[in-house]
């Protein structure tokens, strides 16, 4: 079989040091079986492994492959979605639920790090910077909508105040979260998989499900060997393709890119980002930055619609860093790389059953890292029994992309040029 490598990212460059994990050979059971060794992935064996259940995880490449191996690093509390519009589309139990939980998977994260002593340069503080007078006024209105919720840690950043905390003209004022920040999002996954061990999970790499028999004793498949389980978690996410086309239909996966400077000199990077928040702007198709532990400046934005990979992802996104950091004109881009998050239309997740002992959560949309980490929680307590939280992600509705899987990719692509152009022009 052939083995699935990392991209060639930063990250993986960076990566502390892994066990070689087993692929899964023959037939074994466990009580849970995971489809997926990504955060979801994850963070649902490490609640289960905490609640005394037995937990194997089959991951078709390597931990932390996908989207959780790559992505910008920015605890980013909250969905992919306002909270007001939460509010108008569900009922007030559902909101409130959804609303209360908004924040709580930052504080998982952190819960971890000290936990099980994970080393993924953790940072706090996380900027969100308006460039137009609507973003600013959207800021303000969601800060007061979170204060409802008890989340009132938020600040507002004026013109001023934001100039403090990022180096550029762009932006007219923000709103700073100390409770997001950043970590290295792959060191993050490994220091969760270390763990999981440490609790007696098993995780096989190099195990794609290919198939999952779903009757009372569910069987999931990979080329070498099988796994009978009591339950499944399907935590597959952009990467799962076509294993659930329940799934698939209401879901689309999609590429961002990032871009990695080489190292900058202490002053440069203190110069850039003084307290070292990370930060996103408020546009529909955002730039997201940060610097890493050792004082490069991460930059991603930009997104392909059906995921296929940028020929050339640093001639898309180095103009975009330039604009907003003119002063690195002449600094050199070591790695560049490109990664998958999935899309549902409400960008909302998307969480169920399939029968009575298959779970799945994915498709958050963009913001993933705090929210996959709240879904192994909530996922875990189901399985226990208490259900009232899952529920609430599970009764959001969701709705196959118009176009259906021929047009979906144009439809939506057009759907975006016309958010990011409303952004452009300020209305
Ligand atoms: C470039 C990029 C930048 C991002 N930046 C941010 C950010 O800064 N902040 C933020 O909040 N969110 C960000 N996101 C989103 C966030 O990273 C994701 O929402 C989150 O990591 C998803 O985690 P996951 O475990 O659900 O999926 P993934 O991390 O994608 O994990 C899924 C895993 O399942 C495995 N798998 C798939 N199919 C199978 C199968 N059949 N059998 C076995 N294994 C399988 C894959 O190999 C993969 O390892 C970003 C995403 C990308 C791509």
């Amino acid at each position: 079989m052939t083995h699935t490598a990392y991209p060639q990212s930063y990250y993986a460059a960076s990566a502390n040091p892994v066990p070689p994990r087993p692929e899964l050979t023959g037939e074994t059971d466990t009580d849970v079986c995971i489809v997926g060794a990504g955060y979801t992935g994850l963070s649902t064996a490490l609640s289960l492994l905490e609640n005394g259940f037995k937990v194997s995880i089959v991951e078709a490449a390597k931990v932390g492959f996908g989207a959780s191996g790559r992505n910008g690093g920015q605890i980013v509390n909250s969905y992919s979605r306002d909270i007001d519009v939460i509010e108008r589309t569900l009922g007030p139990k559902q909101a409130q639920l959804l609303g209360q939980m908004a924040f709580e998977g930052g504080r998982i994260i952190r819960e971890r790090i000290a936990k099980y002593g994970i080393q993924c340069d953790l940072k706090n503080g996380g900027v969100f910077a308006a460039i137009t007078g609507k973003q600013m006024d959207h800021l303000e209105a969601q800060k007061r909508l979170w204060e409802r919720y008890g989340h009132t840690q938020l600040e507002l950043l004026d013109a001023k105040r934001i100039r403090e905390v990022v180096a550029t003209d762009n932006y007219i004022g923000g709103m700073l979260d100390m409770s997001g920040g950043h970590i290295h999002p792959l060191n993050l996954a490994l220091g969760e998989a270390a763990a999981v061990e440490s609790l007696g999970g098993v995780i096989y790499e190099q195990s794609p499900a290919i198939r999952i028999e779903r009757d009372a004793n569910p069987v999931v498949h990979t080329p070498q060997g099988r796994i009978k389980a009591k339950f499944v978690v399907v935590a597959g996410n952009a990467y799962l393709g076509n294993l659930i086309p329940e799934l698939s239909a209401k879901s689309m996966p999609c590429g961002t890119q990032v871009i990695t400077t080489e190292p900058l000199s202490a002053e440069l990077a203190k110069s850039l980002l003084p307290q070292d928040y990370c930060v996103e702007d408020c546009n529909y198709l955002l730039d997201y930055y940060r610097l890493s532990g050792d004082k490069r400046l991460i930059f991603g934005g930009g997104v392909v619609y059906g995921a296929r990979d940028p020929a050339n992802i640093e001639a898309i996104i180095r103009p975009k860093m330039l604009r907003t950091f003119p002063q690195l004109k002449d600094v050199k881009i070591d790695y560049a790389w490109t990664g998958n998050f999935l899309l549902t239309l409400s960008r909302l997740p998307q969480v169920g059953r399939l029968g009575d002992n298959v779970y799945y959560s994915q498709g958050c949309s963009g913001h993933g890292v705090t929210y996959t980490h709240l879904a192994g929680k909530v996922l875990a307590e189901a399985l226990r029994g208490q259900a009232e939280r899952f529920d609430a992600f599970a009764e959001l509705p969701h709705y196959p992309f118009p176009g259906g899987q021929l047009l979906r990719i144009p439809f939506t692509a057009m759907g975006a040029w016309y958010y990011s152009l409303r952004d452009k022009l300020g209305v």
